[in-house]
């Protein structure tokens, strides 16, 4: 099959009848790709659309918890949007559908729904140590140079005629990526010399904008080995009084090897490898650090707890007292000591029943102090519990699982219990839970120190 973009009809009739080729239209699809030459629109993106929420709909999401969705999300969803944003500049239009699907499947599984969203997308695509839980923010695009741009530098292009709208895109927004590459000149072989920023991450055409190239002997696809010999540079001054500070400078600061290699690397990485992270990171403005992230995403907690600790000190976990604010359940009474209202300074630790068992956990944790109210609890343990030492990382990972297994076991009284009231079954399950969990930290701990 033949696809002919810009060629006449009679010419494309002779071509088909001299090849023997069927002439084809575009678009079709390649390595599930749409192929296209013109810019791609959200029609051409059905495919991709088909194949998340395919994915989504195939995994058995009730049995996930929110941190196992999350992970999927992460890794796979991600990747298929990752691919197909390496080939295409994705229409805004489609990226917000993906991330709905995202957002949908994070809160409510197979379920399509915009409501009872926990936390806010935005949070949501924040650093793990920004409040948020590191989720990738969907931009990125690459592009395809014509063959004359081939053969000049990327940063002295200054038409674009007869290129792909992507790479016009690339184009545009070349200020903002000039200081993610880090070039390191060798032989000067590669660095074009005028335009390529190989002057400690500048162009020579951005340090003396007050030469014009016109007129001089200089071409604009000239490579800096060019104007090198027996290891002096060579540079024509006698048309600019300026050029003769451009001779000096390079004099003073650069030496060109013929063994070594012209390199470009990734400069937001300390191995200047590309990930798709670091760029993200440069392109958007970091929020601020919080410090109580630390306690929450411990490398040795388990993510399911870690991520109901992260709802916790959002405070978005839907106690009682919200349901009962939202008109959904007719009391916010604790279900534990059926005294007071149940919301999350109650339910950790204030509740009588709950401090019994804090006080415990509290002992075990080698800390000897009466249960505190929700907030300064996570303060004392964002001092106490921070560090690399054994005692600290077992009392973060602690603080999660107690944190979970009292949310866990409350969602069990709720709905298995709630039907026979208050029953010493509960107290005992909380207490069983609250054993096998520390005794499983100290177990795995120990395992580790060992190894
Ligand atoms: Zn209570």
């Amino acid at each position: 099959m033949i696809f002919f973009s810009g060629v006449d009809q009679s010419t494309r009739k002779e071509i088909v009848e001299m090849l023997g080729f069927q002439e084809g239209s575009l678009p079709i699809k390649y390595m599930g790709l749409p192929l296209i030459s013109t810019r791609l629109k959200k029609e051409h993106c059905g495919g991709l659309i088909t194949r998340i929420t395919t994915r989504v709909l195939n995994w058995t999401a009730k049995a996930l918890s929110y941190a196992g969705r999350l992970q999927l999300v992460q890794s796979v969803l991600t990747s298929m949007h990752v691919y197909w944003s390496s080939i295409f500049m994705i229409p805004k239009a489609v990226v917000d559908e993906v991330e709905q699907i995202c957002r949908s499947f994070l809160w409510h599984g197979i379920e399509k729904s915009k409501r009872g969203v926990l936390v806010s997308w935005s949070t949501v695509c924040k650093e793990k140590s920004c409040g948020g839980l590191g989720k990738t923010k969907f931009v990125c695009c690459v592009g395809d140079q014509n063959e004359t741009e081939k053969k000049m530098s990327f940063w002295g292009i200054t038409k674009t005629t007869y290129s792909s709208w992507s790479w016009r895109i690339l184009l545009r927004i070349r200020d903002i990526a000039l200081h993610m590459f880090a070039y390191t000149i060798g032989s000067g072989k590669k660095f074009f010399f005028w335009y390529d920023p190989w002057c400690h991450g500048k162009s020579l055409a951005m340090l003396f904008p007050e030469i014009n190239l016109r007129g001089s002997h200089i071409s604009k696809k000239a490579v800096a080995s060019d104007f090198w010999r027996n290891g002096r540079w060579h540079v024509p001054t006698r048309w600019d009084s300026n050029m003769t500070r451009v001779l000096n400078f390079l004099q003073l600061n650069f030496i060109l090897d013929e063994r070594k290699q012209d390199i470009i690397s990734w400069g937001p990485d300390k191995k200047g490898e590309f990930h798709v992270k670091s760029a993200l990171k440069c392109l958007v403005t970091p929020a601020q650090k919080l410090e109580w992230t630390k306690l929450v995403w411990s490398r040795s907690s388990i993510p399911r707890h870690s991520f109901i600790l992260w709802l916790t000190v959002h405070n978005r976990l839907k106690t009682k007292k919200k349901l009962y604010d939202w008109g959904i359940i007719d009391s916010n009474v604790c279900g534990f000591c059926y005294v007071s209202c149940e919301d999350v300074e109650h339910l950790f630790f204030q509740c009588d029943f709950i401090q019994t068992v804090w006080s415990r956990i509290l002992v075990a944790m080698k800390v000897h102090r009466r249960p505190f109210t929700w907030r300064r609890e996570v303060s004392w343990f964002m001092r106490k519990a921070n560090g690399k030492s054994l005692l600290a990382s077992m009392r973060r990972t602690t603080f999660a699982a107690s944190v979970y297994a009292i949310w866990k076991v409350r969602n069990e009284l709720i709905f298995f219990y709630v039907q026979k009231g208050y029953s010493n079954k509960s107290r005992d399950s909380i207490v069983e839970i609250y054993g096998e969990i520390l005794k499983r930290q100290c177990r795995t701990r120990s395992d580790a120190r060992l190894v």
